[in-house]
C-alpha cells in the first residue's frame, strides 16, 4: 500500500518540528517521519551533563518559553528533550516515530520514500535530518593500540571510561566541555587544541548570544573565507563561563597542538599550539572591541568590564608545547575524538548534490522542485543549525511551499 501525503518532513528534531509548526500555521497538510524518537540526538548522542550553549531566553522557539527555569540559565539536556516533546504536543505535530526513510527517489512530479512501514509518496519533501549526522574520526590510532576510543557523540560521563588519563582531540565546544568535566572528575587530561574562536560568555553584562544579535552576526550569510576549519569554543556548563585555555591548564589539563601522527604508541602534535591560543585570544578581543564600538555608537548604558581584557600568563604547556606523547608512558587509556561531523545522505537518491556531496540549494530550496533542506550550517545564515535559527528558516520554507501551491 502506498500512502500519499502533501509534504513529507524527514527528521523529528528541532528542524522537523519547526517545519511542522509553520506548515500547520498555513494549513498545509504534512507528516513528520522520525527513525527513532523526537529530539533523538539530544537523547542519545550528547553527554549526560550537557546543557545548552545559549541561555534559555535565547535557545528556544519564539512560540514556547522555558517556563520553569531562569531565562538566563542554560537548559540541561533532558529539559531540552522535554521542551521539544512539549512543543510537539502543543502544536499536535503529526510525528510518526520509529520509522526510517531508507531511500528517497523522484517519482513523477513528486517523491517516493521507502520506509520499513511501507512506501510514502509526497509532492514536497523537507530533509531535516540534522546538521551533525555522522561522527568524523580521523583514524590516526589503530584499534590494535589497545586504547578505548570514541567520538564525542558516544561520550556520556567519566565513569564510562577505564581508569587512567584521557586524551581529548578537538577543542570546540564539545572537546573543551568534555575535557573540563574529565579533569574535574579527577582524571589526568590532555587536550589537543586546533584553531578556534572563543568568544566571551558575557561582556558588559550581556551574554555573547545577545551581542551576536545586536551586532547582526547571527545573520551573517556565509563563513569568512579561510575560516572553514575554525571551531567555536563556548560553554553553558557550570552556569556558563568563557572558555579560557589558560584556566584549563591551571586546573591541570595539558594543552597540545593539533594531533597529526601516531606510531608505536607515540602521538605526534603540530607545533601550532601557541599560534592557536593567540588566534583564539585575538578573536576574543575582537568581540570585545566590536561590542565596545557598537555600545559607544548606539549610546548603550552598559557597565564597563576592564577585567575581561586581562589574561593570565601563558602556562608552560603553551610556551613549551609537547610535540610527542608516549601514550602508555603518560598513562593514557582513552581517546575522545571531538572532531566534528559530516552529513550522510546515502539514502537520498536525488540528483541534488554538488561534486563535494553537499546539497545544492538556495536558502534551503533545492534546485529539484519540491525538495527542501532545513537545519544545515549556513543554510541561510550563521543561525541556521541552531534552535531559533531553524525556526526562522522553516518559516521561509513554509512560505515557499505555500507559494508553489498558488
Ligand atoms: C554537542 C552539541 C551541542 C549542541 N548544543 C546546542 C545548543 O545548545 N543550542 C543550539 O541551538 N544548538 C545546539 N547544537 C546544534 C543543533 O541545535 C543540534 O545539532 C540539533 O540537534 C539540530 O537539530 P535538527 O533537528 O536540525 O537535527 P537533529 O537533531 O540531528 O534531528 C534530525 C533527526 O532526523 C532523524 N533522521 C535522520 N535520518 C533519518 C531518516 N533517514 N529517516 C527518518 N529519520 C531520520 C534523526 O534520528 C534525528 O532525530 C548542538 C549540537 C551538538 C552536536
Amino acid at each position: 500500500m502506498t500512502e500519499h501525503v502533501d509534504t513529507l518532513i524527514i527528521g523529528g528534531g528541532q528542524a522537523g518540528l519547526a517545519m511542522s509548526a509553520h506548515l500547520r500555521e498555513r494549513g498545509l497538510p504534512h507528516l513528520v517521519i522520525e527513525r527513532h524518537r523526537i529530539a533523538e540526538r539530544w537523547r542519545s548522542e550528547r553527554w549526560d551533563s550537557l546543557v545548552a550553549n545559549g541561555p534559555a531566553w535565547h535557545d528556544r522557539f519564539p512560540a514556547l518559553e522555558f517556563d520553569d527555569i531562569d531565562p538566563d540559565s542554560f537548559a540541561p539536556r533532558d529539559r531540552i528533550v522535554q521542551y521539544f516533546e512539549t512543543f510537539a504536543a502543543q502544536i499536535d505535530a503529526p510525528v510518526r516515530s520509529g520509522v526510517e526513510v531508507t531511500e528517497l527517489v523522484q517519482a513523477g512530479t513528486g517523491f517516493r520514500a521507502q520506509t520499513a512501514g511501507g512506501v510514502i509518496e509526497a509532492a514536497q519533501v523537507v530533509v531535516a535530518t540534522g546538521p551533525f549526522q555522522k561522527p568524523v574520526m580521523p583514524g590516526l590510532v589503530p584499534p590494535e593500540a589497545g586504547l578505548t576510543q570514541m567520538h564525542s557523540n558516544a561520550y556520556r560521563n567519566p565513569g564510562q571510561l577505564p581508569a587512567g588519563a584521557v586524551l581529548v582531540v578537538g577543542a570546540g565546544s564539545s572537546g573543551v566541555q568534555i575535557a573540563d568535566e574529565l579533569q574535574r572528575s579527577g582524571r589526568q587530561v590532555y587536550l589537543s587544541v586546533g584553531p578556534h574562536d572563543r568568544p566571551p560568555r558575557a561582556y558588559r553584562g550581556r551574554d555573547f548570544v545577545w551581542w551576536l544579535g545586536v551586532l547582526g552576526l547571527w545573520d551573517a550569510k556565509a563563513r569568512t573565507p579561510g575560516m572553514e576549519h575554525v571551531t567555536i569554543a563556548v560553554s553553558g556548563a557550570r552556569g556558563g563561563h568563557t572558555v579560557d585555555f589558560r584556566e584549563l591548564a591551571a586546573g591541570g589539563i595539558t594543552l597540545l597542538g593539533r594531533a597529526n601522527s601516531y606510531a608505536g604508541g607515540v602521538m605526534g602534535f603540530q607545533p601550532d599550539l601557541t599560534h592557536n591560543i593567540a588566534f583564539g585570544d585575538a578573536n576574543y578581543l575582537s568581540v570585545l572591541d566590536t561590542a565596545d564600538a557598537y555600545a559607544a555608537k548606539a549610546g548603550l548604558d552598559l557597565p564597563l568590564d576592564p577585567e575581561a581584557r586581562r589574561f593570565g600568563p601563558n602556562p608552560d604547556c603553551v610556551t613549551n608545547p609537547v610535540l610527542s606523547l608516549d601514550l602508555a608512558g603518560a598513562g593514557v587509556t582513552s581517546i575522545i575524538w571531538a572532531t566534528g561531523f559530516v552529513v550522510d545522505y546515502g539514502w537520498l537518491k536525488v540528483d541534488t548534490f554538488d561534486d563535494k556531496g553537499r546539497p545544492r540549494h538556495d536558502r534551503g530550496v533545492a534546485a529539484v522542485p519540491g525538495l527542501y533542506f532545513l537545519g544545515l550550517p549556513w543554510l541561510s545564515r550563521r543561525a541556521s543549525p541552531f534552535i531559533w535559527g531553524a525556526w526562522h528558516d522553516a518559516a521561509y520554507l513554509a512560505g515557499h511551499i505555500a507559494g508553489q501551491k498558488g
